[in-house]
């Protein structure tokens, strides 16, 4: 992990008297260590990486304090640390993305909700839904309601959301029940500044031992029979418990409104949307002073029967504001109201979307919808116009491009190793004809997007071989399961690999090791190259990804026979090797290792090295490709094979061409796809390599000026 978070860190030892300043997630890992947590572990995912990384890096200071940091091989492993608090009075926290992440968890928080804990248990999880999200969309919601788990969604300020941190540890120790934060992705990056508290050393420590571990107490296991005893504990005790602590420290807010007759209950994640929506129809200011009453849930489980009644009681009509499906809180809502007699009026799902996300524009239509029929008297016409105008915008978009505006995704990095493979993906199939691909989460899923648009299936992180398993025996022709080095310690090793080894099944596994946990912020995995803190001919810019063997003998270890270990960027034995594995006479498990490191991590090494060098006035050589446009036929197959952001197009300079020559921009990496591409696939001769040197030394400038009267000689000006 080579991205330093060194200011970040500096901002975690803050003390009282002191502002922080920064966005949510920080905020949130700073309320930590002020709440006195003894462990942190998680695995990392949007948006909450930055939580852990920042940790790992501030190791040194959880050591003064006494806090043990780990990052987990997986989101169960990370739910199955809380088992500390189960005995011990330690405060810990895990995190992790949601909803996959908590599906990935699900069967150890079953485990750890059942039995209850005594220490504050916390899971911080991203809650990664709506536009910009990278998962299935689903709620984290279900969780909380089946295994009894206090779901927290607070309003994203920060000095609440640290309050609310701070209070999820007491209210998971109140009731016994783990707590989850969810943490929308707008919330993890909000900015602003809250006043310090010291952080807490745990009394129980790294620094400060028990001496001897609990005595055995059969009721902490998740064990039948005491697990029928503890199931009926949950709503007779522990939920009761946990709504007390709720009402008496107003976890959740009430904000008066001078439209008493009317009433807002809102997620508390949601609150800056309502309250921005609210404003274009100058209904409150963007500070938050609001003329309709406002029910802010902080906590959205369990619900507080009593604080719903008393916000709703006298009140014409109710707008609830949950985002995603199904109507869990408006449910709830609606039966309290049935059990206690209360009148209003519900509105939720009927005015705004079951599902997708609440952007400001989408509540403000159905705040329109809500007031226009319960409160026909308020002027809504400045929001409407605004809506209007907001239509129109994008319908006047779509008019001039004759369609919608299309969808950018997203695509390897420039100069990527796995673009390389999937480029022999395509040509290998020229051969052998199409295969099945069983995809996978990772940057490798990329090449589901254009130009590659390749893969059938996404069955979770490490999930891929496991999900050709019922694919393969239906198919003549081989399948092939791509998978990522951090899909293949997070669950594909087992679920995949030892699976199909101990079927026997005929497949092919493209494992595309890279080093890192490249898609969620390049995190270090145990087949990460070490970093010794020194330079090597490797910081020069070659891959340090063949240093590490962990997975070539892990593999060799449980028992695969056929194993190729091939460079990424070599597209030619790259086709070849994937070619033998179609077509190869051995049906057993064959993996393809594609070996060639994460570019992102290897420009964040090579840039400083290159500027050191370039500040001594050291001879320094950059390699970049280009295209000789007279030799460039036009065609584009080249682009077409390789999806290169730096790949482009330009007008020929000839005025009798009038298709668009290729051209390699500025950003060109050197990587030397472009040449192998034309090589393997029997391109037009157009590609040359090119050495940009800095700081030339006598001999270049020599080479130089004799390559240029020779040039000059054969090609007079
Ligand atoms: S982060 Fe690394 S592995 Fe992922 S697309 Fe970029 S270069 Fe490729
Ligand atoms: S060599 Fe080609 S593929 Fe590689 S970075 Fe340059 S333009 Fe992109």
């Amino acid at each position: 992990m080579e991205v330093s978070f060194t200011k970040e860190a500096r901002m975690l030892r803050r003390g009282a008297g002191e502002t922080f300043h920064g966005e949510g997630i920080l905020a949130i890992t700073k309320a930590l260590l002020q709440s006195g947590v003894a462990y942190v572990g998680g695995y990392q995912g949007a948006p909450v990486s930055h939580l852990l990384d920042v940790l790992v890096q501030s190791k040194d200071y959880l050591a003064e304090l006494g806090v043990h940091v780990e990052p987990c091989a997986n989101e169960a492993s990370a739910a199955a640390m809380l088992g500390a608090s189960i005995h011990y009075p330690l405060r810990g926290a895990v995190t992790w993305k949601s909803i996959v992440g908590t599906n990935v968890a699900a069967d150890a928080l079953s485990n750890l909700a059942s039995p209850g804990v005594t220490g504050g248990a916390l899971i911080i999880v991203g809650e990664d839904y709506g536009e910009g999200a990278s998962v299935i969309q689903e709620r984290t919601y279900a969780f909380a309601l089946k295994s009894s788990l206090v779901l927290l969604d607070p309003r994203p300020e920060l000095a609440h959301m640290v309050r609310i941190v701070e209070h999820a540890f007491a209210v998971s120790e109140a009731s016994n029940m783990p707590a989850v934060l969810t943490l929308r992705i707008r919330a993890c990056h909000v900015r602003g500044s809250f006043e310090c508290r010291d952080n807490v050393p745990p009394a129980i420590s790294t620094r400060n031992a028990l001496a001897d571990p609990a005595a055995f107490d059969y009721g902490k296991l998740a064990h039948p029979p005491v697990t029928f005893q503890q199931e009926k504990r949950k709503t007779a005790e522990r939920i009761p418990a946990a709504r007390r602590y709720i009402a008496q420290h107003a976890l959740n807010e009430r904000f008066a409104g001078a439209r008493g007759d009317l009433g807002l209950i809102v997620q508390g994640g949601l609150y800056n949307s309502l309250v921005r929506a609210m404003s274009e129809f100058g209904l409150a200011t963007t500070l938050g002073d609001t003329q309709l009453p406002m029910l802010v849930l902080n906590v959205v489980y369990p619900l507080v029967a009593e604080e719903i009644a008393d916000f709703c009681r006298g009140k014409r009509a109710v707008l609830v504001l949950e985002e995603g499906q199904p109507a869990f809180i408006e449910q709830e809502i609606a039966a309290i109201l049935r059990h206690v007699d209360i009148p209003a009026a519900l509105a939720g799902k009927d005015v705004l979307p079951m599902a997708g996300e609440y952007t400001v524009e989408v509540i403000a239509r159905g705040l329109a919808a809500f007031l226009g029929k319960h409160a026909p008297d308020l002027a809504l016409g400045e929001g409407n116009a605004w809506l209007a105008a907001t239509a129109q915008r994008r319908d006047d978009v779509a008019r001039q491009l004759g369609k919608p505006l299309p969808a950018r995704p997203p695509q390897f990095c420039i100069g990527c190793p796995e673009r390389p493979v999937f480029a022999a993906l395509k040509l290998v199939q020229q051969d052998v004809g199409p295969v099945h691909v069983a995809a996978d989460i990772g940057c490798h899923a990329f090449a589901t997007f254009e130009p590659f648009s390749m893969g059938h299936s996404i069955l979770g992180y490490g999930m891929s071989l496991a999900s050709r398993a019922g694919v393969s025996p239906m198919l003549a022709r081989r399948t092939l399961a791509v998978m990522g080095d951090g899909g293949f310690w997070h669950n594909g090793l087992l679920t995949g690999v030892q699976s199909a080894l101990f079927n026997g099944d005929d497949a092919v596994l493209l494992i595309l090791k890279n080093g890192y946990t490249s898609a969620t912020g390049t995190q270090d995995i145990i087949s990460t190259p070490a970093d010794d803190g020194k330079e090597h001919a490797a910081d020069k810019g070659e891959s340090r990804v063949h240093d590490n063997q962990v997975i070539e003998n892990t593999l060799r270890g449980i028992g695969v026979s056929w194993l190729r270990i091939v460079d990424s960027y070599d597209v030619t034995a790259m086709r070849a090797t994937l070619d033998d594995a179609f077509t190869s006479d051995f049906a057993g498990l064959k993996v393809i290792i594609a070996e060639g490191e994460c570019q992102l991590e290897r420009q964040r090494r090579v840039k400083p090295w290159r500027a050191r060098e370039l500040a001594a006035r050291k001879r320094v050589v950059r390699v970049k490709y280009g295209v000789d446009e007279d030799t460039c036929s036009g065609d584009h197959s080249c682009i077409r094979l390789s999806g290169c952001p730096t790949l482009s197009v330009k007008p020929a300079s000839d005025p009798l061409r009038v298709d668009p020559v290729a051209t390699v921009l500025e950003g060109c990496v050197g990587c030397g796809l472009c040449g192998e591409n034309a090589h393997a696939a029997s391109l037009c001769p157009s590609f040359y390599r090119g050495e940009v040197i800095q700081n030339p030394s006598w001999g270049d400038r020599f080479a130089a000026r004799i390559r240029r009267a020779v040039i000059g000689f054969v090609q007079p000006a």
